[in-house]
This record gives structure tokens, sequence and C-alpha cells, in this order.
């Protein structure tokens, strides 16, 4: 009797080739998702190790357009994912670990299965840098941000700390004195690397202090972040410092590390596009931060994630007739 109820209730195992297989859920691989699964390919989304991308290390979102009221990081991603399943795309909670898109179909190995597909979209994002300072990780979105653009109105009237030197760090200083009382920017050498016009833009502004030679030793606080600790490289010499946040813009690392030696990347190790949303292998295309350094925004990645599934669905279109 239960062996017949195990066999009724048998499920057919996952289905193991695919039209598309996009890595990566946050807003650019959704997106693709819910576009290519409309197109009636049939879909396989590997989520990764942090479903959702970075905007699950967020809070409220206020520039999404389509919520007057905002909304929280992690809700519209979980939004997103469903209106992705509904579409038709399957998706699974699994890791990558191994590609081969030497020969079609593509292969791709996940920690459990091995996937096959005739186009692939990677939109595995950047991940910011992270400081290593003491308290950075238990601080993340409750005062340590990641994205001026993002949490900057949530700081008004404050103290605010940018770390970095690059264009980046200018540009979130900058940004951010639209809110904030002051802006102290900490930065490890004494001399900038940011272009010279965002440099002179950022000594310009009088609300922006700079704080040389200087790194940040600890993060404190109680809910949220109201002390760092900083130390001057060259004296040794610490200062405990009472700020309402810390904005971390030492640079972004795209996640490309699976792909190397295999599709074309920058010097940073951005993917390099060829023609809209195709890398340099035919029928692998990327969409969102992984190839974009200049916006980083989740209403571009969604995007070049619609974008990515049209050029896929052409693509495997001309491809059939052949
Ligand atoms: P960058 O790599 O240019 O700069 C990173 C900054 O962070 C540097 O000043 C670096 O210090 C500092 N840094 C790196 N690691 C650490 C660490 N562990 N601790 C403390 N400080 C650290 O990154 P950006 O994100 O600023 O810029 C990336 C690219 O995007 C650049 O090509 C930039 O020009 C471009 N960009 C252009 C903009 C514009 O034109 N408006 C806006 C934003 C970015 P150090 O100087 O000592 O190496």
């Amino acid at each position: 009797m239960q062996a017949e109820i195990r066999a009724e209730n048998k499920q057919p195992g996952p289905k193991k080739k695919f039209d598309v297989i996009i890595i990566g859920a946050g807003p650019a691989g959704y997106t693709a998702g819910i576009y290519a699964s409309r197109a009636k390919r049939e879909t396989l989304l590997i989520s990764g190790t942090l479903p959702g991308g970075q905007l699950m290390l967020t809070t409220e979102v206020e520039n999404y357009p389509g919520f007057s009221d905002g909304i929280m990081g992690p809700e519209l991603m979980t939004t997103m994912r469903k209106q992705t399943e509904r579409m038709g795309t399957t998706i699974i909670d699994d890791e990558v670990v191994n590609v081969d898109f030497r020969r079609k179909p593509f292969k791709i190995l996940t920690n459990s299965e091995e996937y096959e597909a005739d186009a692939v979209i990677i939109a595995t994002g950047a991940s910011p840098r992270k400081l290593g300072a003491k308290g950075e990780q238990e601080f993340s979105a409750r005062g340590v941000s990641y994205c001026a653009t993002c949490d900057g109105p949530f700081f008004k009237n404050q103290e605010i700390i940018v770390a970095g030197g690059g264009d980046s760090a200018m540009e979130e200083a900058i940004f951010l004195t639209k809110f904030a009382k002051n802006v102290h920017v900490i930065h490890r050498k004494d001399k900038l690397r940011a272009s010279k016009i965002m440099q002179d833009r950022a000594f310009e502004n009088s609300k922006i202090k700079f704080h040389w030679n200087s790194v940040i030793e600890e993060i404190r606080g109680k809910e949220k972040v109201n002390q760092v600790t900083i130390k001057n490289v060259s004296t040794n010499q610490q200062e405990m410092m009472d700020v309402g946040g810390l904005f971390v813009a030492i640079g972004h690392e795209p996640n490309t590390k699976l792909f190397k030696g295999q599709i074309e990347l920058d010097e940073q190790g951005y993917i390099v596009l060829k023609n809209n949303t195709r890398t340099s292998i035919e029928g692998i295309f990327a969409a969102g931060d992984v190839h974009d350094h200049r916006y980083r925004q989740a209403i571009t990645a969604a995007g070049f994630g619609c974008m990515a599934a049209i050029d896929v669905d052409k693509y495997l279109s001309e491809n059939s007739r052949k």
C-alpha cells in the first residue's frame, strides 16, 4: 500500500535541458525570466547564494517606479520572484559551480545537478567591496550602506561618513550633502584617486570634510550605527566620531569568477558586451551589474534583463531556422 502511494505521488525528476538558463536572481535575472517565459521559452533560473541580490541587503526602496509609498528591498524581490514563477520560469535555489560555454548546448553545473541550455543569460551582478572593519557586517543595513542613491534620504541632518577616494566615493559624498549635516570622507591615502572634475566638485562643497591617511577600524552602535573609530595610519592616532551612518564606496567586484577564460571580461572583470546584450560567445548574454558599472540601479538592471530576454528570443528563433 505504502509503495503504491509513493508511486502515485512520485514527481518527475527535474528537467535538465532548457531553452534558456538564467544565472542570478536579482532584478536583471527575474525580469529576464518574466520576459523569456512570456515568450514561451522553457526557462530555468538558478538563484545562487543570495536570491534577490543586493536589494536583500537594503531597507526601503523609494526609487523603483510603481510603489508610491516605497517598498522594502526584500519585499520587492520576493514579489518579483513570485511574478517570475507565475509566468512559468522554474527557479532553483542552488549555486552554479562551473560552466562549459565551449560547445552547444551549454552546460551549467550546480552543487547538485548538471543542466543544458541553448542560450544563457548571465545576471550574477556585482558585490560592493567590503572594508573588513569590525562591526561592518553586524551594522549592514543598520547604518552601514553600500548605496547612497538607495539609502541617502534616510540620513537627514546627520553626520555621515563616506569611505573611499575614487569617483564613486566623491559622487556619493556630493549626493549625500543634500541630506546630511556634514559628510566626512575617510580615505586611506593623502590624495584622491577620483577624476579631477569630481575632486574639484567635492573640494568646493563646504559640507564635505576630508580625513586623509585614515582608515576605519571599528563601527559601533546599539540598534543602529552611532560611533566609528578612525585611525590615522601616518600617526597611529585614533579618533572616535559620532555619526549616524557610514557609506562604503571603495569599488565593486563583478561576480564573474565562474566565466573567466571563457567569455571576454574587461580589466576590472566586468563582462564585455558586443552587440546589445550579447557577449563574446554567441548564445551567451549578460544583463545588469555584471556588465554595467555605470548606472548600477535596480531599475536599469531590470531593463537590461528585459533586453537580454528579447535578444535571446530572437537568437533562438534565428537559430531554429538554420
Ligand atoms: P575605484 O576602484 O576607482 O576607487 C576605489 C577607492 O576606494 C580608491 O580610492 C581606493 O583607495 C579605495 N579603496 C579600495 N579598497 C579599499 C579598502 N579596502 N579600504 C579603504 N579604501 C579602499 O572604484 P569606484 O567605485 O570609485 O570607481 C569604479 C569605476 O567607475 C572607475 O573607473 C570610476 O572612474 C568609475 N566611476 C565613474 C563615475 C563618474 O564618472 N561619475 C562615478 C562612479 C564611478 P586607493 O586610492 O588607495 O587605491
